[in-house]
């Protein structure tokens, strides 16, 4: 965050911290294992706390559910027993599809007294890799152990129920500490006529633990802050104000992006656009735009220069976690979708690391966010307005991903 505070200040923009409370959860020490038992040979799992888990130690006999509703529908089944959330994420669906697995399987088992949970890694590939993210317990309801395990331990477990019962142990050292101090840091390029109107590109600062986040979000970060560097060096600068807001704790409660909407709701309605970069370093597939009607239409004259790129723009279905409070004011969206082939093979695993980025992409990405912003800061009259509505669940620019 003081990094980004100073890039951003040699790059030429006026930067400040605007701070915000963050969750603050570590992951400590664990372990788990299928456990030997009549013509089953112990197994060590691959394993990883979900984001906000409570810790504890877990033995107990398995049994497999694979939606919220089939989890409820356990009923008394589930007391004392390790919840096992399968999915076919990979070769069905997309994480959109099972997400609510990870996000509420440990919420509503616990209120079965299900002494546990372990969820097939929401990924598209895995070498053995447990993928990460956030699970939400109810304020007052039971908090119950939650973790990922990698796709070929869930298949392993998947095959020894089909024969008889399967008993696993499991131990998570993780815990939640108080709330902490931390900021989003914003950023802005001061328009030359109208600075009071904002154009907002956004990542996240913030990544899981286990990897470095390369993808997830530094390839976003570098992105809107690569913009940001450009567009500060125009002379005469845009129309309008191009805002970079590197946001924090998408993750695991996404507080800076409620955070900001809180703190600026007063010039909300002066938001024109925003855009958020959360999809990692992946080939752009075109540019989709959430506004009022006619808004592909407004924008393309200005987006002559990515036809070299392919990227047509189209009126669609685009947003992301940390700008998406901004649609309750009718802030229209601009999005760039990728490709997602890739993207959950690593994500919120310890493979998130930098060697998996493209620079290539990498830098076509910065092409089309450059070209975008400037025409929405630019070009005379603005995107009309959606109607305003509630934030949808995270769910990234990432139609490819299988
Ligand atoms: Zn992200």
């Amino acid at each position: 965050m003081r990094w980004a505070l100073q890039k951003f200040q040699q790059d030429g923009l006026t930067a400040r911290l605007e701070p915000v409370k963050v969750p603050h959860w570590v992951r400590g020490e664990e372990r788990g294992e299928i456990l030997p038992a009549p013509g089953i040979v112990g197994h060590p799992l691959a394993i990883a706390a979900l984001g906000n888990s409570v810790g504890g130690d877990v033995t107990g006999e398995v049994i497999e559910a694979r939606s919220i509703k089939e989890i409820a529908a356990l009923g008394e089944k589930a007391r004392g027993k390790v919840i096992f959330l399968d999915h076919t994420m990979g070769s069905k669906g997309g994480y959109g599809d099972w997400v609510e697995l990870r996000g509420r399987g440990p919420a509503e088992a616990g209120k079965l007294g299900a002494a546990g949970v372990l969820l097939r890694s929401l990924a598209t590939a895995s070498f053995r890799s447990p993928h990460t993210g956030v699970t939400i317990y109810d304020e007052k309801g039971p908090k119950i152990p939650g973790a990922a395990i990698s796709t070929e331990d869930a298949a392993q477990i998947h095959r020894l129920l089909r024969r008889g019962p399967v008993r696993v142990k499991f131990s998570l050292g993780c815990r939640m500490l108080p709330d902490a101090d931390s900021a989003n840091v914003v950023a802005d390029v001061r328009g030359r006529e109208k600075p009071d109107e904002i154009v907002l590109l956004g990542a996240h600062l913030d990544s899981w633990d286990l990897g470095d986040g390369a993808n997830d979000d530094g390839a976003g970060i570098a992105v809107v802050m690569e913009v940001g560097r450009l567009i500060a060096q125009l002379k005469p600068a845009p129309r309008r104000t191009v805002r970079i807001v590197a946001y924090m704790n998408e993750e695991n409660g996404s507080a800076g992006g409620k955070g900001y909407a809180e703190a600026h709701a007063g010039e909300l309605a002066k938001h024109v656009a925003a855009m958020e970069n959360d999809s990692g370093a992946a080939r752009p597939l075109g540019v989709a735009i959430h506004a009022g009607e006619g808004g592909a239409a407004l924008l393309k004259p200005w987006l002559s220069s990515l036809e070299s790129l392919g990227l047509e723009p189209t009126d669609g279905e685009t947003g992301g976690a940390d700008i998406g409070p901004l649609g309750m004011a009718g802030v229209p969206f601009v999005g760039v979708p990728v490709d997602g082939t890739h993207y959950f093979d690593i994500h919120h695993s310890a493979a998130d690391t930098f060697d998996k980025i493209d620079p290539e992409a990498l830098a076509q990405e910065v092409a089309a966010f450059a070209v975008v912003a400037y025409a929405l800061a630019e070009m005379p009259g603005t995107l009309p307005r959606p109607a305003p509505e509630p934030p949808r669940r995270h769910a990234p620019d990432s139609p490819k991903a299988r």
